[in-house]
């Protein structure tokens, strides 16, 4: 292998170039269509609001241990922060019911044994189900692992649509589950919630990049390749905006691409075909300043909102922001009438009457793929047909559902595969 050629500078991307570059005799070029590097997970200066924002919240958990590696590789471990215990405030906007999911740190759960750390109204028997997803391996979804009891409704359902971006009729019990098996399974922890305390790029995206630099790699932005030029089984050829760039015989590729864009450039992959959006609200509004009398976002840095149209808010160091997940249904409402909407569950959890504050709603419309069955069914490995060419990128058969988590681990399997020829 002499010169890798990874396509696409998201976080499977880079991590699959960092994976790459750290073997001597490896040169590498990145390319990526877009102005800037991160894909998904990435920051931009919002003119109407006059802040720097995320295109959305992402949470990961102290047990996301690829994304923690990655982190110490890139020098950047300290642009996270979270709460120093696993805690988890709940809002039920219809009820006005306000409680925290307190996990113990040990892997032995005691904190289902007490009423004021496990879910209120919830009994015992109930946390048996949550072993169940941790073991299931067939095709069940998560609406079907359990009765829709008190901690489903107020514990099981929100993480199943935040974890999969998918509702729990359809999304895949076994994918959840291999995210309860690294997390609450390993203790709180593991559970830890971690944000960035800069945004994604500061935190996930430019500490990367940095370091490729310093490692000799080319970074290329606005730089799609726009098809493969492929001659017995191997690329011989990239196709992007400067005309045609030949591949050396031992030249290899990492197309590190959404499905979409790599089911365009090879032909014949099998990849996830369906979507579901996410949709964020970022407010220009202080939460210390103006309320939050339960402390809870002080705390956590979020709360989970129950019946309510928002579904997380995140507290950022200039904003409040919130997610709404397997938000396909959402994608035509009037981003005013939305605004206004989750305005409404934010002042209600956090007590205060302040006037609905400047506003952006951003629909990432294909956020991720589904996770359901017919869609896990279409991931592929990271080798592809060809000889000299490796897939990465969150939707190729990780077993996790789409996540930051999965794409880091997808860059380095994709990395191992070519290093090991
Ligand atoms: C709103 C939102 C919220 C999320 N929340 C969370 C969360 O809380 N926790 C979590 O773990 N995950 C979360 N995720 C998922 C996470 O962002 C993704 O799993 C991850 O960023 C995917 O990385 P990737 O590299 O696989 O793909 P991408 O980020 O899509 O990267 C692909 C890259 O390829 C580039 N590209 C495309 N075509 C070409 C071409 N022809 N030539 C060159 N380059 C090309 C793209 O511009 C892009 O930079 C969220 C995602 C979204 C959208």
């Amino acid at each position: 292998m002499s010169h890798v050629h990874v396509i696409g500078a998201g976080l499977a991307g880079l991590s699959a170039a960092l994976a790459l570059t750290e073997a001597p005799g490896c040169t590498l070029t990145l390319h990526e269509a877009g102005p800037a590097a991160g894909g998904r997970c990435r920051s931009y200066h919002d003119r109407a609001l006059d802040l720097r924002i995320d295109n959305g919240n992402h949470l990961l958990l102290s047990g996301n241990h690829a994304a923690a590696a990655y982190l110490a590789t890139i020098g950047a471990s300290d642009r996270l922060h979270g709460p120093d215990t696993p805690v988890f405030p709940f809002f039920d906007r219809r009820s006005g019911a306000r409680w925290a999911v307190r996990m113990n740190q040990g892997r032995l759960p005691w904190w289902i044994l007490s009423p004021g750390r496990r879910v209120p109204d919830t009994r015992l028997s109930e946390y048996a189900a949550l072993i169940g997803f941790a073991r299931v391996r067939d095709d069940t979804p998560v609406a079907d692992m359990m009765r829709h009891g008190r901690l489903y409704e107020r514990l099981v359902e929100p993480l199943a649509v935040a974890a999969l971006n998918t509702r729990p009729e359809t999304g895949l019990a076994r994918l959840l589950g291999a995210v309860i098996r690294e997390t609450m399974m390993q203790g709180g922890a593991a559970c830890l919630p971690r944000y960035p305390i800069g945004g994604l790029s500061d935190a996930l995206v430019d500490p990367a990049l940095d370091l490729l630099r310093r490692r000799g790699a080319e970074i290329r932005f606005s730089h799609r390749i726009a098809a493969l030029e492929i001659t017995d089984g191997r690329v011989t050829a990239l196709r992007g905006p400067d005309g045609t760039l030949p591949l050396g015989s031992d030249d290899a590729v990492v197309l590190a691409v959404p499905p979409w864009v790599a089911t365009g450039l090879l032909p014949g992959l099998t990849a996830p075909d369906a979507f579901e959006a996410i949709v964020n609200l970022h407010f220009r509004h202080l939460a210390d300043a103006a309320g939050d009398p339960a402390g809870a976002l002080r705390e956590a840095g979020l709360v989970g909102v129950v019946s309510g149209t928002a579904e997380w808010i995140f507290r950022k160091s200039d904003h409040v922001s919130v997610t709404i997940s397997a938000a396909n249904q959402r994608l035509d409402q009037p981003a005013d009438q939305l605004a206004a909407e989750v305005w409404g569950d934010i002042a209600a959890a956090l007590g205060t009457a302040a006037p609905l504050p400047a506003w952006r709603v951003v629909k990432e419309k294909r956020a991720t793929f589904a996770a359901t069955a017919a869609q896990e069914a279409r991931r592929p490995g990271a080798r592809s047909p060809l000889a000299n060419l490796v897939l990465a990128g969150d939707w190729t058969a990780t077993g996790l559902p789409a996540t930051i988590e999965g794409a880091i681990r997808s860059g380095r399997t994709a990395a191992t595969l070519l290093r090991a020829g």
